[in-house]
This record gives structure tokens, C-alpha cells and sequence, in this order.
């Protein structure tokens, strides 16, 4: 053993043992309880940043604690490798997304392995091989025929000058990321996932996942959106039909001045034919065509509209009321026409106000009485219905009960709900992702890819340019196929698939990562899901992970899997971040540029003005704020890394980077090897298994902490994964382990106990730092690895604080006795006898001369007299 820590000889050692004995790989094993857990997998961009870095030792402290419980783990990783990145690499720098996508996945799983993280790489996937986005095709095929996977039109971002569907993050503030030009929207046929037809049982089954983080429910069930109301129509005047409208709102029907429709509503055009109105309506339908969908729901926005010249009647109230257009009205939801209740929606307060609308109060509070020439806003809360014939007096919210009844008897409507979620586009037109299997033929139309004919793998050889639409439309050879019906000239599907798709079966993969004739194997993702424990970041708190559960009861109906959830438990661990330097003149600075001192001041280094020390941000290469995990294990090791990014926050809080934090990190580290260097000899020959005597009392604290630590690291780690208080704890043990150490009396007597607060440590640390407890076991003298060893285990009454009975004498003479803890000074002693009813009786207001005290036997208290 070296008397100085180096860490990069050690883990070295570490992984090619691991590796060399297969020490993770899984195999189903029905007589051991089984525990999957699963860290979110990388889009393989090129270099493992800080946030992995977390994420996955979060994960890895949680495989190797629940092997260490006897667990059978399944701890997989692999590659979420199709995206816009390798795409956008081929249009800049000419690489093709399939060789930068390789280079990168080999760059980063190295990076992986020099973290000593404990996954069984056997089960490896990346879902841009041929083998694993078979597959998504399969999948998509079984959808098909299910009416689950369906085609219609649909808006997309579009660049007029690229002439190119634009991804949502290629557009920059409106305009085109390559070339700045204004996007605008486009109509497209586009494939769905029918994921609504999931929506009542995806919102229900919310109410099973109690190990989920509140705020990620939540998330989902706004996203998933149910709203309960009534479908009313209102007649048009004039002509044939009524505009049907969604609201949850039915009781504020007698206020209802207007009616707003989205500017796609199919009668707007209609409706204005042959009015004064007709160039304002499309005019004004153009403009809004323009503004992206996000922008148009957004609240702050500008509420725009026009009269489209046309009027309807309100069922309630029979009065002719007006039809607006207004640009938040979307058609996505609902049904695309709303009934506007000036009084009662601030929206459509706003709306009346501007256009100079009927505004009339049919609700009012309970304490006073609004009049609509008053109001400076809409009142929203609840209150008493008034001005709604037969139901006015009724608390609104039976009034929403009886008037959704009412409609239903009138043929006026009927009660409904409505869904915020849509359904998934599913369709890109982009080349790195997954080709959709259909066919377009002229004389048998839709005609999906034969099973026996998949995978439709990705042709190599097509020309990036980042323009015009998908550079799959250049190829001919993918392109031009005969039709698998009619052997006829066909057309390929040239849009690929949402690279979510990849990601919402994955886990399912991991089971029988290279299963072949099936996505995976149903009885071995039978052993191993659901998913124990999903960790991730929160901003997949509704895309990926309610595809995921989507795609899991999909494949449930469809026979294959067993579950009906994927993620038992998700924890969503917080950002990584650090301080910021800029200039005003020149924007972010890296620290390390900087000019200067931290006394002095921080200077920018190109124009010399003061670098004004910025907010803590998280890590990104635009903030220059960020750390290499590469620079960081180079200088320091991977066991301080993982130890930092564990100590710093719990998993699950924001972590602020700290240089000191690591040399902290470190600096323990190095204590405890010399410690193991200075005394492994004395150690090394000694029996610490099953010694059940009595040690001498200057070691007894010592025995207690040891166990008490055992247990709060225990506690800490189970369940609630509060990693740093179970290191701090740890910390402790040692400081009580060392300083018992350092007295020779104590090494003497109780070296066993001293070696064996050492190993549990050692064997406690094993999950955090796992090259060093390693290699510590091994030279303390364990042959059997500590790989092998379980978790230690406490026994409770070795936890109880050891108490003292301390007879009490008056003047000589026995008067009572108490019992104390075994670590209180006479003064603490003293006043417990004072207090003794019984002592104090004898004592009787007498006054005290002195107390003589024999440590941890007696106390005796001479009075006068
Ligand atoms: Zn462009
Ligand atoms: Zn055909
Ligand atoms: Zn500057």
C-alpha cells in the first residue's frame, strides 16, 4: 500500500476487476427480491457534463445500496441517439449524424466507465441501430391497425426562405435559427398518436404514483387538463346550423353578450361572406395564421378580434348576440368557439372592453351587489346567480348542475368533458430519426410496411444541406418503391418519427436488450418492471414521462406488457450550477480568463473594466460557468467527484458548485486512506466477527455511535436518498474512530472495536466511493471483495445510551438513588439529586457545606447540623 491516496491507479484497478468478473451484470433470479433502477439516458452530444454526472451517481449509489441489501439489481445504460444535434452537425461541419452519433456515444461511454458506475453494459442499447428502431416501427405498425397511430393536418413552423419544417427550439424569438427569416405556420398531413384516448385512465392512474414528486402530478394532470362543463349551441341567425360551444362556465349562461371563434374556425370565412366585414375577417385571419400557437394561448398577449358580421342567439336569454373572431380563441381546444362572459372572464372583460361588448353581471357576491358599469374587472369567484330566469338565487355552483340538466331537456346541449391534451404529432421531417413504415400508393392509397419487411432502415448516402424538407426526399432508392399490395409504383413515408418515441419503451428494452423476434421479452420485462426507481430531470415532467406512461398502457392493451404504469418511483434531481462572471461590455466571462484577483477585484480580460461577479446560474457553455467532469476526475478522481456532487445538496435541491467543496471532498478521502496506511498492520490479523464482550467503558460511546450510524445512514439512504446527511454521518464516525485511535490506552484495549467502526465505514462508504472502499477492504486483509459484503446492520440495543445509578447520601447516610446517562458531569448529577423528592425531604431546607462526589457511584451532600 502507497502512503499517498492516488486515486486514478486505484479506480483503474476497480473497473477492470468489475469488469473483468461481470460484477453487474443482472440475470433474472426469481429467489431474490428484484430492484430496477433507471437513470433518464443521455442524448449522446458529445461530452458528459456535470448534470450527468449527478444524475448518474444518484442512480449508482442506489444500485450499489440495494445490491448491498440483497437485491437482484438491474442498473442499465444507453443511448437516446437520435435528434436534431447530429443533423445539424452534418449541415455545419459536412460529419454525418450517423459517424458523429458513434464517435460521441464511444467518447462519452468512456467517460462512463472512468466514473465506476455500476451498469450492466451487456444490456447496452441506442436507439438509432436498426435493431433497437425496428421496433418503434413495429410498435407504430400494431397502433396502426388499433386506430392508435392516424394521419390528419396539422400546423407546423415553417421557413420560407430555408423552404424547411422547423423544429419548435429552431425557432428563435419568430424567426428562423439559420437564416432569421419570420417563420410562419403551415399546414401539413402529418401521423398521430392517439395518446387522448389514454387521458382518463392517464389522469386517474396519477393517483397510484405516491413515490412521484407532487410538483411533476401536478404538472401532468394540468397538462392532461380534464374540465368538466356543458356543450351549448347557439343558434346562427339567418341561416341553417349553431355554433357549438364548450363551457365550464354553463351557470354564467344568461351573461353570455357574444360569441368569440378561433380565427380556424371553418364557419369564419363563411360567416363574413357577403358582409361589410368580409376584407377585415381575412385580413385579419392571415395576420393571426402567422402567430405561433404558444403565442396566441399565451395570457400577456394582446387580445385582438373582429366581427365577423354575423350573429347568433343565446338560448337562455333569446337575444341576437354578435360572432367575433378573436386570436386566442385556438382551434386545438375545445371546439373552437367560446360564449363570452364579459362579467364573469377577464379575458373576455378585456375582449368587451376594447370593442365596446354588452358587459352584464349574473353572478354576485354574497356581501355586496356589482353593477357592470362598475366593474374594473371580471369577477371570477363564486356568488349568487341574478338576471338567469328561473335560476336566479341559486348558489352558482348548483346552478351549474341544474343548467347543464336544463340544456340537456331543451335540446339546447348536453354536459361534457373536455381535455386539455392532444393528441401526439408524432411526424418530423427530419432524416436522423426513425422512418415511419408506410407506403403511398395510387391505386391502394395508406398501405403500412409489412412486419416481415421491417426494419426500414435509414439510407446512408443523402445530401444535408439543411435545405428544402426531409434529405430523405433526395433519395430515390428509398423513395420510389413498389407497393407491398399491388407490386405498383409507391411512394416511402419520408417523415421520421418524434425522437420521444425512442424514449417512451426504452426501460421495456433494457429487459432483453437484444431480443429479437419481439420489442422485448415479455416474461423477462415481466420479471423486472415496473421501473423501482426513475431518476431524472424535472423538465421531462410531462413530454417524456407521460409518453412513457402512454406507451405502457398502449403496449399493455396490445398483450405485451404487464404493468400498467412504468415508473414506480421518480426522483427529479435538482440543477448543477455555479457563479457567473461578466463584463459589461463583453457578456460572459470564463473564470479563468479573468484578470485581476478576488481581493483587488476581477477584470475583464479584454477591455480591462470590472467583471461584475454574477448570480449562481446553472451550468451552461453560454454562462461560461461551466466544469469539465473530465478536468475534475483527471485532477482529483472520480470517487471526490462522486463524494462532492453526493455531500454538496440532497439529490433532489439545486447544487451550487464549490472548489473548496471538492478539496473537502478530497481532503476526506485522504485522511481516511492514511489512517487505513498507519494502522492496517495492526488491524489487518484481528478478529472483529462476533465479539459480543463488554468493551471497557472509554469504549462503549465508540460502540454506540457505530451503530447509531449504521442506522441513521440506513434511514437517511432508504427511501428519502438524503445521501448528504449519511456521508456527514459517516465523517462523524470517522472523527470518533480516529480520535479513539489516537490515544494509545484505547488503540490497546480496543483495537477490534476501533477496526471495526473503520470497516463499517468502509462498507457503508462502498456505495459513495466505491473504488476506495474497495481497495481499503482489500488491504485491511478481506480476501472476499467487498463487493460481496452486505450492508451492515445495527443491533438497536447497542443504541441506548448507557445510564448510571448514582446512590445519594446525606451526611453518610443512604437517602436515595437516581439513574442518569453515563455521560453527565456532577454539576448535571447534583441537581437531579436536589430534585429527588425523596432526597429533598431529608434534606429539609437544610443548608449544604459540601457535596463529595465519587465519579459514576456516589454522591454524598453534608448539611449543618
Ligand atoms: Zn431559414
Ligand atoms: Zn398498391
Ligand atoms: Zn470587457
Amino acid at each position: 500500500m502507497e502512503e499517498r491516496y492516488q486515486p486514478q491507479a486505484i479506480e483503474e484497478k476497480w473497473q477492470r476487476i468489475w469488469e473483468g468478473n461481470k460484477t453487474f451484470e443482472a440475470f433474472e433470479d426469481h429467489g431474490k427480491p428484484k430492484y430496477f433502477v433507471l437513470e433518464m439516458f443521455p442524448y449522446p452530444s458529445g461530452r458528459i457534463h456535470m448534470g450527468h454526472v449527478r444524475n448518474y451517481t444518484i442512480g449508482d449509489v442506489v444500485a450499489r445500496y440495494k445490491r448491498m441489501r440483497g437485491f437482484n439489481v438491474l442498473h442499465p445504460m444507453g443511448w437516446d441517439a437520435f435528434g436534431l444535434p447530429a443533423e445539424n452537425a452534418a449541415i455545419e461541419r459536412g460529419v454525418h449524424p450517423e459517424l458523429w452519433t458513434r464517435e460521441n456515444i464511444l467518447y462519452m461511454k468512456n467517460q462512463l466507465k472512468r466514473m465506476g458506475l455500476s451498469y450492466d453494459w451487456t444490456r447496452e442499447i441506442a436507439t438509432c441501430e436498426p435493431d433497437y428502431y425496428r421496433w418503434n416501427q413495429w410498435i407504430f405498425l400494431q397502433f396502426f391497425k388499433r386506430g392508435l397511430a392516424y394521419k390528419k393536418g396539422s400546423a407546423v413552423n415553417w421557413c420560407p426562405s430555408c423552404e424547411t419544417v422547423l423544429a419548435n427550439e429552431q425557432v428563435i424569438d419568430g424567426a428562423c435559427w439559420r437564416c432569421d427569416s419570420a417563420v410562419v405556420q403551415k399546414e401539413l398531413e402529418q401521423w398521430f398518436f392517439r395518446i387522448t384516448d389514454y387521458a382518463e385512465e392517464l389522469l386517474r392512474d396519477l393517483d397510484r404514483l405516491g413515490g412521484w414528486p407532487d410538483k411533476v402530478l401536478t404538472m401532468q394532470r394540468n397538462w392532461i387538463g380534464k374540465s368538466i362543463g356543458a356543450e351549448i349551441l347557439f343558434p346562427l341567425i339567418g341561416r341553417e346550423g349553431a355554433l357549438r360551444v364548450f363551457t365550464t362556465r354553463q351557470d354564467t349562461a344568461y351573461g353570455a353578450t357574444f360569441v368569440s371563434i378561433a380565427a380556424e374556425h371553418p364557419l369564419a370565412l363563411e360567416l363574413c361572406r357577403g358582409t361589410a366585414q368580409e376584407n377585415a375577417v381575412k385580413e385579419f385571419v392571415e395576420r393571426v395564421k402567422n402567430v405561433s400557437m404558444a403565442n396566441r394561448g399565451a395570457e400577456e398577449g394582446e387580445k385582438e378580434g373582429v366581427f365577423t358580421g354575423a350573429f347568433c342567439r343565446n338560448p337562455f336569454t333569446g337575444e341576437q348576440i354578435p360572432i367575433y373572431l378573436a386570436n386566442f380563441i385556438l382551434m386545438e381546444y375545445g371546439t373552437g368557439a367560446v360564449m363570452a362572459v364579459p362579467a364573469h372572464d377577464q379575458r373576455d372583460f378585456k375582449f368587451a372592453k376594447k370593442y365596446g361588448l354588452p358587459i352584464r353581471v349574473v353572478i354576485q357576491p354574497r356581501d355586496r351587489v356589482l353593477s357592470a358599469g362598475e366593474l374594473t374587472e371580471a369577477f371570477v369567484d363564486a356568488g349568487v346567480m341574478a338576471d338567469s330566469g328561473p335560476f336566479s338565487g341559486l348558489a352558482n355552483d348548483d346552478g351549474k348542475e341544474k343548467i347543464a340538466a336544463y340544456l340537456e331537456e331543451q335540446g339546447w346541449g348536453k354536459k361534457a368533458i373536455r381535455y386539455r391534451l392532444r393528441d401526439w404529432g408524432v411526424s418530423r421531417q427530419r432524416y436522423w430519426g426513425t422512418p415511419i413504415p408506410i407506403l403511398y400508393c395510387a391505386r391502394c392509397g395508406v398501405v403500412p410496411v409489412p412486419e416481415d419487411q421491417l426494419p426500414v432502415v435509414l439510407p446512408t448516402a443523402v445530401p444535408f444541406s439543411g435545405k428544402g424538407g426531409s434529405p430523405l426526399l433526395e433519395s430515390k432508392l428509398f423513395t420510389q418503391v413498389p407497393c407491398s399490395k399491388c407490386g405498383g409504383a409507391a411512394r416511402r413515408e419520408t417523415d421520421t418519427m418524434d425522437t420521444f418515441v425512442d424514449s417512451s419503451w426504452y426501460f421495456l428494452r433494457y429487459a432483453s436488450a437484444h431480443h429479437l423476434t419481439a420489442p422485448f421479452d415479455s416474461d423477462k420485462a415481466c420479471y423486472w418492471m415496473a421501473v423501482d426507481q426513475y431518476i431524472g430531470g424535472v423538465e421531462h415532467a410531462v413530454l417524456h414521462l407521460l409518453y412513457a406512461r402512454f406507451f405502457t398502457k398502449a403496449l399493455r392493451d396490445l398483450g405485451l406488457a404487464a404493468v400498467d404504469e412504468p415508473f414506480n418511483n421518480l426522483l427529479t434531481q435538482g440543477m448543477v450550477s455555479k457563479e457567473t462572471y461578466r463584463c459589461s461590455e463583453h457578456n460572459w466571462l470564463f473564470p479563468a480568463e479573468l484578470l485581476g484577483s478576488e481581493k483587488e477585484g476581477w477584470k475583464c480580460p479584454h477591455c480591462n473594466r470590472s467583471a461584475e461577479k454574477g448570480r449562481v446560474e446553472k451550468m451552461s457553455k453560454s454562462k461560461k460557468n461551466i466544469v469539465d467532469p473530465e478536468d475534475l476526475i483527471n485532477a482529483y478522481g472520480a470517487d471526490t467527484a462522486r463524494l462532492f456532487t453526493l455531500f454538496a445538496a440532497p439529490p433532489e435541491k439545486d447544487l451550487e458548485w464549490s472548489d473548496q467543496g471538492v478539496e473537502g471532498a478530497f481532503r476526506f478521502l485522504t485522511r481516511l486512506w492514511r489512517f487505513v496506511f498507519q494502522h492496517r498492520e495492526r488491524f489487518a490479523g484481528l478478529d472483529t466477527a462476533g465479539r459480543s464482550d463488554e468493551p471497557p467503558f472509554e469504549l462503549r460511546e465508540l460502540r454506540r455511535m457505530i451503530h447509531k450510524t449504521v442506522k441513521k445512514v440506513t434511514e437517511d439512504i432508504e427511501g428519502r436518498f438524503h445521501f448528504n446527511t449519511a456521508i456527514a454521518a459517516i465523517m462523524e464516525l470517522f472523527n470518533a474512530v480516529s480520535t479513539a485511535a489516537q490515544d494509545p490506552v484505547r488503540l490497546n484495549d480496543g483495537a477490534p472495536l476501533i477496526k471495526q467502526g473503520l470497516e463499517t465505514m468502509i462498507v457503508m462508504l462502498a456505495p459513495f466511493v466505491p473504488h476506495l472502499a474497495g481497495e481499503l477492504w482489500e488491504q485491511l486483509g478481506h480476501r472476499e471483495s467487498l463487493d460481496q459484503i452486505p450492508w451492515p446492520i445495527y443491533a438497536p440495543e447497542a443504541l441506548e445510551e448507557e445510564k448510571l445509578m448514582i446512590v445519594v447520601q446525606i451526611n453518610g447516610k443512604v437517602r436515595g438513588k437516581i439513574t442518569v446517562p453515563a455521560d453527565v458531569n456532577q454539576a448535571y448529577i447534583q441537581t437531579e439529586a436536589l430534585a429527588d423528592s425523596r432526597v429533598a425531604g431529608f434534606l429539609d431546607g437544610k443548608k449544604i457545606q459540601r457535596v463529595v462526589y465519587v465519579p459514576r457511584r456516589l454522591l454524598n451532600i453534608v448539611v449543618e447540623g
